[in-house]
């Protein structure tokens, strides 16, 4: 009798668990999506294409990305990047990583992204150097402007708007989320480039949300404009799609396992 209640209390959480799945996936979907012609549970709708999600990472190994993800680095070369004036990418290939090469410039994508869901994980130097903003810092720099800061920010300190998952000199993280330099952490990274009007208007400022080693640190926020340092200058219209760029900042830092989804 127990064992018969406790297969019925198993079976109605798994049922409650899809079902609130089901809500909260139709709830996200709602909202990048017009309801149009629609009606409720109209059966002719279209349905999403079926893909074949990833894998979970560990320390050890990345997980997998999810079937229809654009892989920009598997763990083996640096063949969809290139280093600055269009020259093969200099900095250094690792046993599953690759590495910043001090002083060799910014890494940028061979193909142009707009509005995206980008995964990549990075490490920063262990033993840690330096202090403040002088500590494993690189860069993700969607579209090539706007940066999501990678900093060693694990007990060490710099100013809020400059630390780990901020956008640069604009929001600083909702929590401070870091590992220890050296471990692996992870950026999921959603983000909607701006849109401009024929005469150069800003008709859509971009918006990022962010989480950091699965946690939110930001959460979808509108940008006033291409990162700088010191200064939070205008938008100037650009194209909807530009190449993905990531940081020479003179840290050694890693990345592993990146792939974007264009949206
Ligand atoms: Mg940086």
């Amino acid at each position: 009798m127990t064992r018969r209640i406790g297969h019925h209390a198993h079976l109605r959480r798994a049922v409650l668990m899809v079902v609130a799945l089901l809500a909260s996936s139709a709830c996200i979907f709602s909202l990048a999506q017009d309801l149009g012609k629609w009606t409720i549970h109209d059966r002719s709708r279209p349905h999403p294409p079926v893909i074949i999600p990833g894998t979970a990472g560990t320390q050890e190994a990345p997980g997998k990305p999810p079937s229809d993800a654009t892989v920009l680095f598997d763990g083996k070369d640096l063949s969809m990047w290139h280093s600055e004036g269009n020259v093969p990418a200099k900095w250094k290939v690792g046993d599953g990583y690759f590495e910043v090469v001090p002083k060799t410039g910014d890494l940028t994508t061979n193909q142009a992204f707009g509005d995206c869901q980008l995964h990549l994980e990075w490490a920063t130097p262990s033993p840690p150097h330096g202090t403040d903003q002088d500590r494993g810092n690189s860069g993700v720099y969607q579209m090539g402007l706007y940066e999501i800061q990678v900093l060693d920010s694990f007990e060490s300190e710099t100013y809020a708007d400059g630390q780990a998952g901020a956008v640069y000199g604009q929001y600083p993280p909702l929590v401070n989320a870091c590992r220890p330099p050296g471990q692996w952490q992870t950026y999921d990274i959603i983000f909607h480039g701006p849109r401009f009007s024929a005469d150069g208007n800003v008709v859509r400022k971009a918006r990022v949300t962010v989480l950091q080693n699965g946690v939110l640190v930001q959460d979808n926020v509108e940008l006033t404009g291409p990162t700088a340092h010191k200064a939070r200058p205008p938008y100037r219209p650009h194209p909807e799609k530009l190449p993905l760029r990531l940081q020479d900042h003179d840290h050694p830092v890693r990345y592993r396992n990146i792939w974007i989804r264009e949206l």
